[in-house]
C-alpha cells in the first residue's frame, strides 16, 4: 500500500551570485490519503520552500532541487518531463496561500476565475463552468453564492476571500491540498473557522492535507501528524498527540512552551532565545545548538543522527531519548 505522497531526502538550494545557499537539507516525510500533516517551523526554516518544491512552483532559478524524490502514489515527479509533471500536478495537487488577494486576479470575478479551471482542464461550457463555480462557493460556505459568483476579489472580506481560494483549489478534485499559512493574516475567530473548513473538506473528500504553519497551536486540533523543520531540516516527526505530549526534540519542546494557553494568560510566554540561523552560514554540529536549552559540548561538534525514541516518532537530536523521556 503506497502512501499518497512521499518526500524523500529533498534538497533545495538557492543560487545567489554564484553562491549556493541550502534552503532544504534532506527533508523526508509521508502523507497518507485522508490524513493531515502539519509542517511547522519559523520563517526561513524551509517549510514553504519544501511545499513549493512538492508543488513544482520552484523549478526556475535561482531555487533548484538538487537531490531527492517527490513520489506521488509511487511515481517520482522529479523524474518526469516538464509537461507531464505539470499536468500530473494540476490534476492531483492544489495549493492555498496566505495572501488570497495576491493569489487571485483582481480584474476578474471569482466565478470567472474558478470557471476558467473547468473550461481549460475539463472542457466545460461557460454556463456549466459557472454552475460548478457556484456549487464550489456554496461548498466552502460563501452565503448567497449564486449572486456572489459575479463579484470581484476585493468585494470579499479576508476570511471570505480565503474561502474563495479554497474553492478554486478544490475545482479539479485534488487528492492533495497544500495550505501555506492559510490563516496567518486573519483574526483568531476567522482563523479557527477556516481551519475547520479545511479539515471538514479534507474529511469529506478523503484528501491528504498539508498545513504549513509557524504556529503549532493552530494545528493542534486538526493535524494527524507533524513534521517540525529547523534550518532546512526536519528535526522531529511524529503523530500530533505524541509530539504534544512527548516531544523528542528541544526545538519542538520550546515551540510548545511558546503556545499561549488559557492557564498562562498574563504570564510572559517562554520564547525561544535568539534567531534562526542564516542558511548561508549554519552553526557547526547541530544547527540548533546556539539556541538550545539542552545543548552540551558535543552538540557544537557532531551533527546529530536521526533517532527514533518510539516507533513512528523520530528526532534529529543527540539526546532524543532523554528529551522524549522528559529528562531534558
Ligand atoms: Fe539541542 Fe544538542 Fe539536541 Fe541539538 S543535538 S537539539 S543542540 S541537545
Ligand atoms: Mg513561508
Amino acid at each position: 500500500n503506497r502512501p499518497l505522497l512521499e518526500v524523500d531526502d529533498l534538497h533545495v538550494e538557492f543560487r545567489l551570485r554564484g553562491v549556493r545557499i541550502p534552503a532544504v537539507r534532506g527533508a523526508s516525510f509521508k502523507l497518507e490519503l485522508g490524513r493531515t500533516l502539519a509542517i511547522v517551523g519559523e520563517s526561513g526554516s524551509g517549510k514553504s520552500v519544501t511545499s513549493q518544491a512538492v508543488m513544482g512552483i520552484l523549478d526556475t532559478p535561482p531555487a533548484r532541487i538538487t537531490r531527492g524524490e517527490v513520489r506521488l502514489q509511487g511515481v517520482d515527479l522529479l523524474a518526469l518531463d516538464e509537461e507531464t509533471r505539470r499536468s500530473v500536478r494540476a490534476n492531483h495537487i492544489a495549493m492555498v496561500f496566505q495572501d488570497a488577494l495576491s493569489a487571485l486576479n483582481p480584474v476578474w470575478s471569482v466565478g470567472f476565475q474558478i470557471g476558467e479551471l473547468f473550461r481549460v482542464h475539463r472542457g466545460l461550457s461557460r454556463a456549466e463552468a459557472k454552475t460548478r463555480a457556484v456549487e464550489l462557493l456554496d461548498l466552502v460556505g460563501i452565503p448567497d453564492a449564486k449572486n456572489r459568483v459575479g463579484h470581484y476579489p476585493h468585494q470579499f472580506s479576508g476570511g471570505m476571500r480565503q474561502r474563495v481560494m479554497i474553492a478554486m483549489a478544490l475545482a479539479l478534485d485534488p487528492e492533495i491540498l497544500i495550505a501555506d499559512e492559510p490563516t496567518t493574516a486573519l483574526d483568531v475567530t476567522v482563523q479557527a473557522q477556516i481551519m475547520r473548513l479545511l479539515k471538514d473538506i479534507q474529511n469529506d473528500r478523503n484528501m491528504g492535507l498539508i498545513l504549513i504553519t509557524h504556529d503549532l497551536g493552530v494545528v493542534a486540533d486538526v493535524a494527524d501528524d507533524v513534521a517540525v523543520m529547523y534550518a532546512g531540516e526536519v528535526v522531529e516527526r511524529a503523530g500530533i498527540r505524541d509530539a504534544f505530549k512527548r516531544p523528542a526534540h528541544p526545538y519542538t519542546k520550546a515551540l510548545l512552551r511558546a503556545i499561549p494557553r488559557v492557564d498562562t494568560i498574563g504570564q510572559a510566554l517562554e520564547v525561544i532565545r535568539g534567531l534562526p540561523p542564516n542558511p548561508a552560514s549554519l552553526p557547526s554540529g547541530c544547527p540548533f545548538h546556539p539556541r538550545c536549552f539542552a545543548a552540551e559540548d558535543q552538540c557544537a561538534e557532531a551533527v546529530p543522527p536521526w533517532l527514533e525514541p518510539a516507533s513512528g516518532h523520530g528526532s534529529r537530536c543527540h539526546f532524543a531519548e532523554e528529551v522524549y523521556a522528559d529528562e531534558r
